[in-house]
């Protein structure tokens, strides 16, 4: 199944969130998922989309507030 509108780090089965990036320890989530991405080793997949899902709509907040700011 293909998933062309998910973000990379929403997607489990992408390479970037693969095997190869995992560390062997645990998500410091302590959700109890393997940690480690290609974005960081510390969080598991799903806490790291968590995590920048959080930070994306904070940059698009203050974006809209500079926005606003200019008008
Ligand atoms: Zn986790």
């Amino acid at each position: 199944m293909k998933k062309a509108n998910l973000p990379k780090y929403e997607d489990p089965d992408d390479t970037l969130n693969g095997p190869r990036y995992q560390t062997g320890k645990l998500c410091i989530e302590r959700c109890g998922r393997p940690a480690g991405t290609a974005w960081s080793p510390y969080w598991c997949w799903r806490c790291n989309a968590d995590r920048i899902g959080r930070i994306s709509r904070s940059l698009n907040e203050l974006a809209l507030d500079a926005a606003r700011e200019k008008a």
